[in-house]
């Protein structure tokens, strides 16, 4: 026999999990689309060389292979890489600033974990080609509104900005080359702790007092102003994160102006999000509920599409992890818990009443309930019922003869047992009714 499994890191989902992922795509496609984002679709694969040379030191997490014709393929590992392409390609059917989302999945060759796969959905939100503080603050505040709707509680928004990392690394005496350590190290610092980066700094090289400067300015703690106003202070002598931190504060100023709650977000040095192509605002969200990684992740890139494009394009972007998202709902008890999407099982008496149950069927579907019928002529009720119940479906709509001599319909709770016998035009309203309290 076949090996009947699925591949390590890579999963199926049954219709349990289907249902809510649905959910949380939906939430996400409204809130995109309510802001003005249209959906872009792009292959999962895409060739090798486009892919590599972006992703810092994660290049043996890409999945490459030789199609038949002798080339060199790989599948995506985010969809931020061929919106590049896209942007490139369709220069002149794109009208910038461009909003964008796409919902697909991505593959990355690492160890699989509890929340980490090696296949896995991103939803990305980007606006490319605008350098406008404005754009971030959309991208956060689109998070926000996503996060609130699928019932987060306690989630907050860390930000940095690239050139605040790279100033720290700068007025600790480090040159660039060494400022890649330094992002490495605070990287991890939720991981291993202060001590731990203490560690990483000094094994790759960095002075003992350097190392103490970074430690000490990573872990200025406090609300967005006084953070901003700490690392304004310590950082006045460096141009490039004194624009950094001027650019955050107009991030914040345009927040509060969309209305994002002040608890929602924090900023933090402590920041350092793993992608290379990040040149400016960096972000991630996060729930107490999961400590073990985040539920989205984001900032602005400002040249990565220049790469391909040619000229710059400055964009803001976010990624949600949809299975980061469904696995802390299901951990929270967030969202629709269903193991169907039936609203009401249709069942078959015998072989005369069968056109009349498959009527009552189309009527229901017409009006929009989500209806499943019996297949079996023979089957007796109690074994439908049983039926219907093992599957989830909260309602069994009975038309026997007596039933269709009176003109009604009984219709049974499964869950309760209870039943009601309705006339057949008022089915419809019962159902709807008790869809419309149960999804409230
Ligand atoms: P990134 O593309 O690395 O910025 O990640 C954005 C988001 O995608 C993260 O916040 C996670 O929610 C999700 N994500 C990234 N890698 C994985 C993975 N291996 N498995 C599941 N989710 C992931």
């Amino acid at each position: 026999m076949a090996n009947v499994q699925n591949i390590k890191g890579m999963r199926d989902h049954l219709p349990k999990d289907m249902l809510l992922r649905q959910h949380i795509v939906a939430v996400i496609t409204q809130v995109c689309q309510r802001h003005g984002f249209d959906p872009l679709q792009t292959p999962i694969v895409e060739y090798a060389e486009t892919l590599e040379g972006k992703l810092g030191d994660d290049e043996s997490l890409i999945y490459r292979f030789e199609d038949h014709g002798g080339r060199r393929l790989a599948l995506r590992y985010d969809q931020t890489v061929p919106l590049a392409r896209v942007v490139a390609q369709y220069a002149n059917q794109i009208t910038l600033p461009w909003r964008r989302y796409a919902i697909g999945p991505s593959y990355r060759g690492e160890r699989p974990a509890r929340g980490r796969y090696r296949e896995f959905y991103q939803a990305d939100a980007d606006i490319v080609g605008s350098n406008s503080p404005l754009a971030d603050a959309e991208i956060i505040s689109l998070l926000n509104e996503v996060l609130t709707e699928l019932g987060f509680p306690g989630f907050v928004t860390l930000l940095n900005h690239r050139q605040i990392i790279g100033g720290i690394a700068r007025v600790s005496g480090l040159d660039e080359q060494s400022a890649g350590s330094v992002y490495r190290a605070i990287d991890k610092f939720d991981k291993i702790g202060a001590d731990g980066v203490r560690n990483d700094l000094l094994k790759s090289g960095v002075s003992e007092a350097a190392a103490d400067r970074i430690l000490a300015l990573v872990q200025i703690d406090g609300s967005s102003d006084a953070v901003l106003e700490a690392l304004s202070e310590q950082l006045a002598d460096d141009e490039r994160a004194s624009a950094a931190l001027e650019n955050l504060r107009a991030v914040i100023v345009g927040l509060a102006a969309m209305g994002v709650p002040e608890e929602r977000y924090r900023i933090t040095a402590r920041l350092a999000r793993g992608l290379s192509y990040y040149t400016g605002v960096v972000f991630e969200a996060n729930t107490p509920h999961w400590p073990e990684g985040s539920l989205l992740g984001g900032g602005r890139y400002d040249e990565l599409i220049g790469q391909f494009a040619g000229r710059p394009v400055p964009t803001v972007g976010l990624a949600f992890g949809i299975d980061r998202l469904h696995d802390v709902m299901l951990e929270l008890n967030l969202g629709p818990v269903s193991t169907t999407a039936a609203q009401v099982f249709v069942t078959i008496f015998n072989a005369e009443t069968t056109a009349a149950s498959l009527d009552l069927a189309r009527e229901l579907r017409a009006a929009g309930l989500n209806t499943l019928i019996g297949l079996d002529t023979k089957a007796g009720l109690g074994k439908q019922f049983k039926e219907a119940d093992r599957k989830g479906v909260p309602f069994a709509a009975v038309l026997g003869p007596d039933e269709l001599a009176q003109g009604v319909v009984v219709l049974k709770d499964l869950r309760s047992g209870e039943q009601r016998s309705l006339p057949r035009n008022e089915v419809v309203a019962a159902l709807m009714s008790y869809n419309g309290a149960h999804n409230a």
